[in-house]
């Protein structure tokens, strides 16, 4: 018998679905008629067969040859089949390969030792049960194969359970509702938890409060659309102290009903709180004075920059305070370095003191520090963040030089302070940090001039007026809402034929909160600076309509309206008109708009295209203040004008002043001769009057028939002019 093995080479196997090489099976057997009859059964099932007739061969094949499967006869020469199996299971490929023993007795002791030796299989009585082994073969590769990919899943298992376990970052796994499932032994070593502590609760639980709730927001939003968040943020360890972790995200995916959904969220985080501590010392080796702790210099330049950009200008003025300690190098030369470190130290107490007292103080954010700062030797510097106006930037300022009139006690002696300070206000005196801080170190040197203990403006005098404008501003953006505007009304009176009033003027006012009655001659030129003009003019225009709508029962009366230069030639006009007039359902011949002429004279030709327009609408055109404007009159000519209104600057002098009673009898026959109803403002006399009567005037408006009223004491007005 050759001790060679003969291998028997088929292509497929039925009942393996893998291609390639038919699986080997190696028959020991000392029988060559057994070993000839399992060749043949095998062979025509479609299996590979190597033979071996005793145990040493068996074994040596079994290396060479690495077969799939082994039959073992139980008794063999040299080796028996147990042994064999026991030694084979101690080769390393010889594990998991499945082995198959066989007697030709049925012999329970023999079954026994076979399992003990590490058989697979046992089949007795093996000269009767050879239609069994083709499907007995079968079975055991295919549980073999089976066995080897578990065990194979297992010890992939196993080496990533261990990977996460021993990884020297902290790793977290919650569910998709953020709730944690699993922590590392790392993650309890950052935070001082237990596992058992933290499983099934929230990963808020390690939010800290210094991290914005924006950043949280931020990567959940990213983490719920399927993205990977990675960044830096602040945590809380069981104890509440901070760290920083440096950590990636990212969302896990499962499958249900067929669809893929988010299931888990995993995240590898870092510690960093050493490098962040280092950067923060770095940070704040570089912004904060050490003698003081404040910030410096630079610190303070680039918050003040920050500042100023995001500045609501108008709604909020800004001031920087410069102050300076009066005579601080003679304490130094008295007393010493130390003692000087020593007082600055003392007024940065006092300062802080003050801080906590005073609002409008602007924050440091990050780092939760008042604008405060030491920018030199015995040089500080306040940021006052929404100053609301000069008389309030001064009292804080002499607070601040209050805080230092007390004496101070160094080295058992008692020390006398006192400090200039400069201030200049953004915009006004500077609109970026440069010109700003320049224009607060001109009034610091004022100050200085002005024998110290004392504060200065930039130039008080001169901003005086523009803090006003711009205190007007930054309330007038909020005025409608607040409904803090209102219309009064001031009735025409028509002098020729029957004396009835035959029309009123709506003259808007705004009342303040703050700052109380306002005159339109002030606020209108400033809304007409911004376009806050526009919405201002619509509602004047839907209010006086309203009203004059209603109004309609004392007559036909007829309601002027002030309108600006802006809004004359915003491109909404023509629809607010007749927007107005329609909900309002007045007549349009009711309304008239009054046009200052210096409006009218810019842009002529435009001008006379925009009046023509309205006038299709079938108003009324009117220009105010007429005498005041340019002196053309062929204008007059080529608009579509309806009413002149004559200057009350003229009509005041008529009768004191030979050259205004002259110019005004000349105005009513002017517009008389082109067609034009003539209006005389501001009557307030009896013989102003007379006079415009004797000339001809159509209607007047002035104090002497009524004040502007607002509308409830109008309507009052109206009622009893009926009766
Ligand atoms: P105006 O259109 O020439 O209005 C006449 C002004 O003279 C009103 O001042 C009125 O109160 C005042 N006045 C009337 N009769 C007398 C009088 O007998 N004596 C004196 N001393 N004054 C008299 P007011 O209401 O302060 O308005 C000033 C100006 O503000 C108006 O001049 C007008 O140009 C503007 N204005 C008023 N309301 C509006 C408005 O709703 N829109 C626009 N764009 N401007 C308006
Ligand atoms: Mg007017
Ligand atoms: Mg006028």
């Amino acid at each position: 018998m050759s001790h060679r093995a003969e291998v028997t080479d088929t292509v497929s196997v039925p009942g393996f679905d893998a291609p390639g090489k038919a699986p080997l099976i190696l028959v020991v057997d000392d029988d060559p008629a057994i070993r000839l009859l399992v060749r043949h059964v095998l062979t025509e099932a479609g299996f590979r067969i190597a033979e071996a007739e005793d145990g040493h061969t068996a074994l040596t094949r079994f290396s060479e040859l690495r077969p799939d499967l082994l039959i073992l006869d139980a008794l063999v020469p040299g080796l028996d089949g147990f042994e064999i199996c026991a030694r084979v299971r101690q080769l390393p490929y010889g594990l998991h390969v499945p082995v198959l023993m066989v007697t030709g007795i049925n012999d329970t002791v023999a079954v026994a030792r076979a399992y003990q030796s590490g058989a697979t299989d046992f089949l007795p009585n093996k000269h009767e049960n050879w239609i069994l082994l083709e499907h007995r073969v079968r079975y055991l590769l295919r549980a073999g194969e089976m066995l080897c990919a578990l065990q194979h899943s297992e010890s992939q298992r196993r080496i990533l359970s261990l990977a996460i376990e021993q990884s020297p970052t902290s790793i977290v796994i919650t569910d998709a509702d953020a709730n944690i499932e699993y922590v590392n032994p790392r993650f309890c070593e950052i935070t001082n938890y237990e596992r058992s502590e933290v499983i099934g609760k929230n990963v808020r639980l390690l939010k800290h409060p210094d991290t914005h709730s924006a950043v949280h927001r931020d990567m959940w939003q990213t983490l719920i659309g399927g993205g990977i968040w990675r960044g830096e943020i602040c945590n809380c360890r069981k104890d509440g102290q901070a760290y920083w972790v440096s950590l990636i995200t990212s969302p896990i995916y499962g499958t249900h009903l067929g669809k893929s959904k988010i299931e888990h969220f995993l995240s590898i985080q870092e510690d960093v709180t050493t490098r962040r501590t280092q950067e923060i010392r770095i940070r704040h080796l570089s912004y904060f004075d050490p003698t003081t702790g404040l910030p410096n210099r630079r610190s303070l330049r680039e918050r003040l920059g920050q500042i100023l950009s995001h500045v609501a200008y108008p709604q909020t003025l800004t001031a920087l305070l410069l102050l300076d300690l009066d005579h601080f190098n003679r304490i130094n030369d008295t007393f010493g370095h130390r003692v000087g470190d020593q007082l600055l130290q003392e007024v940065t107490f006092r300062f802080s003191e003050l801080l906590n007292k005073t609002k409008n103080v602007a924050y440091l954010d990050e780092d939760r520090i008042h604008t405060v700062a030491r920018i030199g030797g015995d040089e500080f510097a306040i940021v006052l963040i929404e100053a609301i106006n000069a008389d309030r930037m001064a009292q804080i300022a002499q607070q601040w030089l209050d805080a230092l009139s007390r004496p101070f006690l160094l080295e058992g002696t008692d020390v006398i302070c006192s400090a200039s300070i400069g201030i200049a206000v953004h915009p006004v005196d500077g609109s970026d940090v440069d010109t700003l801080w320049k224009s607060a170190d001109t009034a610091l040197y004022t100050a200085k001039n002005s024998g110290r203990n004392t504060h200065r403006f930039y130039s008080h005098a001169a901003n005086e007026s523009g803090m006003r404008r711009m205190r007007l501003e930054s309330q007038l953006h909020r005025a409608l809402e607040r409904k803090e505007l209102v219309l009064y009304y001031q009735p025409q009176l028509q002098l020729q034929g029957e004396e009835r009033i035959v029309g009123f003027e709506a003259l808007i006012r705004w009342n303040n909160a703050e700052m109380g009655l306002i005159s339109p001659l002030e606020f209108i030129p400033i809304a007409e600076d911004n376009d806050l003009i526009i919405p201002i003019g619509n509602w004047v225009l839907e209010t006086a309509c309203r009203a004059a709508a209603a109004w309609q029962v004392y007559g036909d009366l007829r309601v002027a309206v002030n309108l600006s230069a802006r809004q004359l030639r915003h491109r909404s006009l023509l629809e607010t008109v007749t927007q107005a007039l329609e909900s309002s359902k007045l007549p349009p011949h009711c309304l008239e708009l009054e046009i200052t002429e210096s409006v009218i004279m810019q842009d002529a030709a435009t001008t006379a295209r925009l009046l023509t327009e309205l006038k299709a609408v079938g108003l009324h055109l009117a220009i105010d203040d007429f005498g005041t404007g340019y002196s053309s009159l062929s204008y007059l000519k080529t608009f579509p004008i309806d009413t002149l209104k004559v200057d009350r600057s003229f009509v005041m002098d008529v009768g004191t002043s030979t050259e205004s009673t002259h110019i005004v009898a000349a105005i009513i026959a002017m517009g008389h001769g082109l067609g034009l109803q003539v209006v005389a403002e501001g009557v307030e006399e009896k013989h102003q009057l007379e006079f415009l009567r004797g000339q001809g005037c159509d209607l007047i408006q002035g104090y002497l028939i009524g004040r502007p009223l607002p509308a409830a004491e109008f309507q009052t007005f109206l009622e009893r002019c009926r009766t």
